[in-house]
């Protein structure tokens, strides 16, 4: 088995682009970890056909692939256009209608029925991810009447962000339930949620998925000013984040973007709950074969913030070059990785605030894990687990070592890939202790050769989740 040369994980969104076999094949051997399906868009068929193409990928080339299923929440959009592209111009008056009407030349849909109670003369309406800005005037029959302050093409299906207005919808919709159900049955259990506000908003997902007698890891995607307020709530009731930075940019002043990027990795990294950095990573990589050194720039500097993963929206989903940008990032994780783990550039920032924690047993191990990594020349870490906690919590410090986590629960080594420096293998381990199996599976796999240095942890009693309480340094007989 090949390790690749990157530790940081890659999540791609699948459309049109990336959803024939040999591309989806593509990706998953150039560095896809997570293939990630966006319910706001597609139909259900095609979502089916998808997701089963890369599951039987994943069994046949052995590569651990999941699959998280992205729901849209209370996203606003704009309704069907008739005519493509509509063009605003400063200074128009344009009126937002709630109907379900077909959009004219200064009349646009919104699929939202609380429009006129959520807006009032002053507000600030965004389209299309903010490059088109509305100032509200008033309501009238037509609709909100609203001057066009910046114009641009406007397209059907739009997005359209409201910041600073309360919304008057549930976190979780109808169709995300929908979605849910269809993603449940399809056998998803990694789940992210739009616009999340506050820890109620996750326990909604997980509450639901109870119901269907299954237990969910959710990822709250942080693009709110409300959940930017509520960051310590949410981290302590979700799995993992995503900076979704595209709505978070509309909904927050876009300056404060990069530091909110800084703080919220570290609350996370600190945590051990990890995080997905999303939106406009290699955008221009859409149309070109190149990025910008911007973009280049932009994606070393999200893992020397301490992010796990990196993922592309549009590149992958509707571009022209998605296996291109794949290599292009993976390219980029791997020269700033080994030059992190040469120069020891931002670890102090990994472990900032750590001897604050109220820390269980499991936590301490894994912060002994950290220091023999650091201090012996050790080849590999091995974590058999249960929940996926043990190697969480070590690679949260980013330790310059693969942690393979051994589970005998493939829908634990699905999520472990979120995670950054983790190799997941599953691992039913039927028979003689985990020692030995791990012994085996990495010589089997190439792994690990004989005098190889292993960090490896074990429970006392093996099958009790948050168990772990022992380390062991061992070398490869
Ligand atoms: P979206 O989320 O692509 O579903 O909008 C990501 C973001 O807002 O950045
Ligand atoms: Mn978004």
């Amino acid at each position: 088995m090949e390790l690749p040369d990157h530790r940081t994980k890659i999540v791609c969104t699948i459309g049109p682009a990336s959803s024939p076999e040999p591309v989806l094949r593509q990706l998953i051997l150039k560095g896809m970890n997570v293939a990630r399906i966006n319910f706001s868009h597609g139909d259900l068929e095609k979502h089916r056909e998808v997701i089963h193409r890369i599951r039987s990928l994943s069994t046949e080339l052995g590569v651990t692939v999941a699959i998280l299923a992205d729901l849209p929440g209370p996203r606003i959009r704009v309704g069907d256009l008739e005519n493509e592209p509509l063009t605003l111009e400063k200074g128009d008056t344009v009126y937002l209608t709630p109907l379900d009407i077909e959009g004219g030349k200064n009349i646009i849909p919104v699929n939202y029925k609380r429009l006129y109670e959520s807006v009032s003369p002053g507000s600030n309406v965004f389209l299309n991810d903010g490059f088109i800005q509305l100032r509200c005037l008033g309501n009238t029959d037509k609709g909100v009447e609203c001057k066009v302050e910046i114009g641009g093409y406007l397209t059907s299906h739009k997005g359209v962000n409201l910041p600073g207005s309360k919304i008057f919808l549930d976190a979780v919709t109808d169709d995300d339930l929908r979605f849910m159900k269809f993603a449940l049955e399809e056998g998803i259990n990694i789940f992210s949620l739009s616009f999340v506000e506050n820890s109620s908003d996750i326990e909604k997902l997980r509450q639901f998925a109870q119901q269907h007698g299954e237990s969910i890891y959710v990822v709250a995607k942080i693009e709110r000013e409300e959940a930017v307020k509520n960051i310590d709530d949410i981290l302590d009731h979700t799995d993992a984040i995503m900076l979704a930075r595209g709505d978070l940019g509309v909904e927050t002043p876009i300056q404060q973007v990069p530091v909110l990027q800084k703080e919220i990795i570290h609350k996370a990294n600190l945590r051990g709950k990890p995080v997905i950095t999303a939106t406009h990573m290699l955008e221009s990589m859409t149309e070109n074969i190149r990025p910008t050194r911007a973009e280049a720039t932009d994606v070393s500097n999200a893992i020397l913030d301490g992010t796990d993963a990196l993922m592309l929206s549009g590149e992958t989903a509707v571009g022209r070059y998605p296996i291109e940008t794949v290599l292009m990032m993976t390219g980029i994780a791997s020269r700033t990785e080994k030059w992190r783990n040469e120069t020891g550039w931002g670890t102090e920032l990994l472990t900032k605030g750590i001897d604050e924690l109220t820390m269980s047993v499991s936590d301490v191990i894994a912060l002994q894990v950290y220091q023999a990594i650091k201090r012996l020349k050790v080849d590999h870490t091995v974590t058999p687990t249960i929940s996926g906690q043990t190697p969480r919590r070590i690679s949260r410090l980013k330790p310059d070592c693969w942690i393979f986590a051994m589970s005998r629960r493939q829908e634990i080594c699905e999520t472990l890939t979120l995670s950054y420096g983790v190799y997941p293998i599953y691992s039913p381990n039927k028979g003689g202790s985990w020692e030995q199996t791990a012994n085996r599976l990495l010589k089997e796999n190439q792994i690990a050769s004989e005098g190889d240095l292993i960090v490896f942890t074990e429970g006392q009693s093996p099958g009790k989740p948050g168990g772990t309480n022992m380390l062991k340094i061992l070398q490869i007989e």
